[in-house]
């Protein structure tokens, strides 16, 4: 029997932690993510899309979807590789607030209004040691 992990408003999230789940061998699958694609404000009042794994699997899925959540995956993926983590460049703190840019949330919300609800994705960035503001990507 399949039991839902978690529910995903951006489909291509669900699929992301579906190949994490499966890379430590838990039989994992996505479901509803069609319903993004074809008609997104329907997918959202339907739940979104559903990363679903065998029930005796639930509790392994639930540890791994929490340290991705929590970012431990994301920190342990940035020392496999050697990637420096997100810093101040004013104070080098990794500390900081992620946020979205002002002109973003304004056409995310005005998109919101008049034709659907949308992922968005915060990029800027707030060092809450020295205050400095700045932007990735
Ligand atoms: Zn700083």
């Amino acid at each position: 029997m399949l039991a839902t992990l978690a529910r995903f408003l951006d489909p291509w999230e669900a699929h992301v932690i579906r190949a994490r789940l499966e890379a430590d061998g838990i039989p994992a699958s996505v479901a509803f993510a069609n319903h993004a694609i074809v008609n997104w404000p329907m997918s959202i009042a339907l739940g979104g899309t559903a990363v679903q794994v065998p029930a005796a699997f639930l509790e392994q899925a639930r540890k791994i979807l929490s340290d991705y959540q929590s970012g431990i995956l994301e920190d342990e993926l940035l020392e496999a590789t050697g990637t420096p983590k997100e810093h101040c460049p004013h104070c080098g703190s990794t500390d900081f607030k992620r946020t979205m840019p002002w002109h973003e949330r304004a056409i995310a919300a005005l998109v919101s209004v008049l034709v659907a609800p949308f992922p968005t994705r915060r990029r800027k960035f707030i060092c809450r040691d020295c205050g400095c503001t700045w932007e990735w990507g």
